[in-house]
């Protein structure tokens, strides 16, 4: 008989979760602790020289956070993860792990607007220089390929926009240019697409969205794919050479495929410090167990409201990747069969002042900055994120005057369109 591998919900109950063994507690327990005691002596000296995994304390790893960790793993099909205080501290300790100063990564310009700004300001500081280029057009990641280039960075369903963007081509360029390819996978998520399946070495995700699901806990998590080889050109040191802060250990021929995880633990995570709370990790853990349900919900209620929006005589244009006649419509058959996630945007054929008056005259609907809740959110991107830029900044970024986004929570969709019938409705 062969044995049966488990399915996408059974892996987001149990993966990487046993009964506690101490107590026997069914669900993982808060190790809400800052340290571990060792068993004796030889074993401390073990665990710090790397000879040992286990607990030493929470910088550096947590039990109830390795369970996260595992589980987010399977779910991605990695061969192992890292999870951070937040999205943006897991993409610079991902960064941290592969840049030298100096060095290039290109990125898409279709981007989380934080993303954008950490990239173009903070990470001058490390020396790390962003080369933008377009996931419209993967010629312009051929043409910024250069000798200092490290790494190639997309989000595969871009916030957002809601641009999907051809993986499969991008993974090539970075198979051509040696170097590895970083996924930020938030607004899909695993259940909707998984990029290692795609050609993506390193998957990251802010866990604050849909995996933790609820809006209630800030996390990130960086996912080892296991495919990309370290040795191969000695242009990722801290990978390849002996590592002084560990006897001359050297990551990827100890730790083999996943030595780009321990890596980003032990000289990371470990030196920059941003670890998620176990607090965090239980309130995520949760979430993603019923991560299949609620993906489901997001993208089913999604689909029926943007087509109700894309009827209504206020609103000029809906850009969603799974409505037909979409731009990106064949690109989410193929990465996205089930639905192009739960964000969007749309237009207002009366502008600002339609798009003020719609985030004030609704009701259910949340008038916030953040997406993947299961409460549905709005925002006016014009007068609120992207209120410092110029008009035309502000419409090369995908947030012109008119423009509202939406992120559909897994209320009844009857309510949610109610809602926004009734706020269209108020004369402005
Ligand atoms: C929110 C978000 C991030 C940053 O995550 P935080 O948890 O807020 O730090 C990164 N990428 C995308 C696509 C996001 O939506």
């Amino acid at each position: 008989m062969t044995e049966q591998l488990p399915g996408f919900s059974t892996l987001a109950i149990h993966a990487g979760a046993q009964p506690d063994p101490t107590t026997g507690a069914r669900v993982t327990p808060i190790y809400q602790t800052a340290s571990f005691v060792f068993n004796d002596a030889d074993h401390a000296a073990s665990l710090f020289g790397l000879q040992t995994f286990g607990n030493i304390y929470t910088r550096l790893g947590n039990p109830t956070t390795a369970v996260l960790e595992e589980r987010v793993a399977a779910l991605e099909g990695g061969t192992a993860a890292v999870a951070a205080a937040s999205g943006h501290a897991a993409q610079v300790m991902a960064f941290h792990t592969l840049l030298q100063p100096g060095d290039e990564f290109i990125a898409s310009r279709r981007l989380y607007g934080g993303s954008i700004n950490q990239f173009t300001h903070a990470y001058k500081n490390f020396g790390w220089n962003v080369v933008w280029a377009d996931s419209d057009d993967i010629s312009t990641f051929e043409r910024a390929v250069s000798p200092k280039t490290k790494a190639i960075f997309v989000e595969s369903v871009a916030n957002p926009g809601g641009a999907i963007t051809d993986l499969e081509a991008v993974a090539e360029v970075a198979r051509k240019a040696k170097v590895p390819f970083i996924v930020d996978n938030t607004l899909a998520s695993p259940y909707l697409l998984k990029p290692i399946d795609h050609g993506a070495d390193i998957v990251v995700h802010s866990l604050t969205k849909f995996l933790g699901g609820h809006g209630n806990s800030l996390g990130g998590i960086i996912v080892d794919a296991g495919t990309f080889d370290w040795t191969a050109s000695g242009r990722y040191p801290l990978l390849s050479e002996p590592r002084p802060e560990y006897h001359g250990i050297k990551m990827h021929e100890t730790f083999g495929n996943f030595a780009f995880a321990i890596a980003v633990r032990v000289l990371a995570l470990r030196d920059l410090g941003p670890a998620i709370s176990p607090f965090n990790s239980f309130m995520i853990l949760t979430g993603i167990e019923t991560l299949a349900l609620r993906m489901q919900r997001h993208v089913d209620n999604t689909r029926a409201i943007t087509e109700w929006l894309s009827k209504h005589p206020a609103v000029s244009w809906v850009n969603y990747a799974s409505l037909p006649g979409d731009r990106y419509y064949n690109l989410a058959r193929k990465y996205t069969p089930k639905g192009a996630g739960a964000v969007f945007t749309f237009g207002l054929k009366g502008g600002y002042e339609a798009g003020i008056s719609l985030v004030s005259n609704v009701r259910l609907f949340s008038h916030l900055a953040n997406i993947g809740d299961t409460r549905s959110l709005i925002i006016h991107p014009a007068s609120t994120t992207h209120s410092q830029l110029t008009d035309e900044q502000k419409t090369m970024a995908g947030a012109g005057p008119d423009v509202v986004r939406l992120s559909i929570g897994i209320e009844d969709k009857e309510d949610l369109i109610a809602d926004l019938e009734q706020a269209l409705a108020v004369p402005y």
